[in-house]
């Protein structure tokens, strides 16, 4: 939740990375589990608030060499399209993000699309024995546009909401700065198309802070059965992950196709939004990943709406019309 209002003046920097992964089968001096990518570039657009718009303010853009990953992962160049020269051309990774942080200069609000941006950047600080605290807040502006664009709950990429508001496609995708542009585009037109009170209202409730640990998981044990899989994560729910007190239901726990919800709530930290989802092992049994998190106003719709549609459909969920992007987190 953020703090501070938003009033004219309030400067937001949307930014967009691109990272390098690491090569599977490939020998590394280093645990790849603590830099599961490493920034290769960085965009960012800033922008003014003012008077229910948004103006921009400027562009950033930096490559950056990387050191560890040095050579360009066959999927990262299929979508990015860069190469390994290209990557030899960038920078080191310690001044940009020194660049970067003098372009975020005292704007409140970093606006990401996904919420794996943020923690990529954390990831990459700590690696690289660098401060990383942000001291700013984020905001994923995907649930947002979801929120807005009467698609709640689904995952759309940058390029369908730029085709939702039919704004003009310039420069291609998937290079940081020009996805930086494109989801700025989107930021200024949610704003004009809907009214100033919503839009900020969704932004305060949505923001969070990225130097505060607000989400938990586990993964429970295979079972050979879906529900004593599901049973044996359901303790999990019972106490608030922060403080330990118990949890209480403000939406009780429900099932539908293979995913629980449900909205707790700690009477000192509020909403949590649960989920718990079965999957499959190479051995045919299932496990369940479970999460609890920080409700945002999104993850309240979310569970609404799947509670609906229990409540209309049962278990087996409303039936499907078109595939439904499910790689969410
Ligand atoms: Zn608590």
């Amino acid at each position: 939740m953020l703090n501070s209002r938003i009033v004219d003046g309030t400067e937001f920097v949307v930014f967009d990375m691109e990272w390098n992964q690491p090569i599977y089968g490939k020998e590394y001096d280093i645990d790849v589990s603590v830099l599961t990518g490493e920034i290769i570039e960085i965009g960012a657009v800033k922008y003014v608030y003012e008077n229910g718009l948004l103006t921009k303010k400027g562009v950033f853009s930096r490559d950056i060499k990387p050191v560890i990953y040095n050579k360009i992962h066959y999927h990262v160049k299929k979508v990015t399209h860069k190469t390994n020269s290209d990557l030899a051309r960038g920078v080191g990774f310690a001044k940009a993000y020194d660049d970067f942080v003098k372009f975020i200069g005292g704007a409140q609000v970093l606006v990401g699309w996904g919420s794996s941006d943020t923690a990529i950047l954390k990831q990459n600080l700590k690696f690289f024995d660098m401060d990383d605290d942000l001291r700013i807040f984020f905001l994923d502006l995907q649930p947002i546009f979801s929120l807005f664009g009467d698609e709640k709950g689904k995952q759309r990429s940058v390029e369908f909401a730029v085709d939702y508001y039919g704004i003009v496609k310039n420069e291609g995708f998937h290079s940081a700065t020009s996805d930086a542009i494109y989801t700025g585009e989107i930021f200024e037109k949610i704003f004009e198309h809907n009214k100033t009170a919503q839009v900020l209202s969704a932004i305060s409730s949505s923001a969070i802070d990225p130097d505060i640990v607000s989400e938990y998981s586990i993964v429970g044990s295979p079972a050979k059965d879906i529900r004593t899989a599901f049973e044996g994560v359901v303790h999990f729910w019972s106490k608030c992950p922060i403080c330990g007190k118990d949890l209480s239901s403000k939406i009780g726990r429900f099932k539908i196709r293979k995913s629980e919800y449900a909205l707790l709530f700690c009477t000192s930290h509020g909403e949590f939004f649960a989920r718990s989802r079965a999957k499959k092992n190479r051995d045919g049994d299932y496990y369940v990943s479970s999460v609890l998190r920080l409700a945002t106003q999104n993850d309240y719709y979310l569970v609404a709406c799947k509670k609906e549609e229990f409540d209309k459909f049962g278990v087996d969920g409303a039936p499907k019309v078109e595939p439904e992007k499910q790689d969410e987190n």
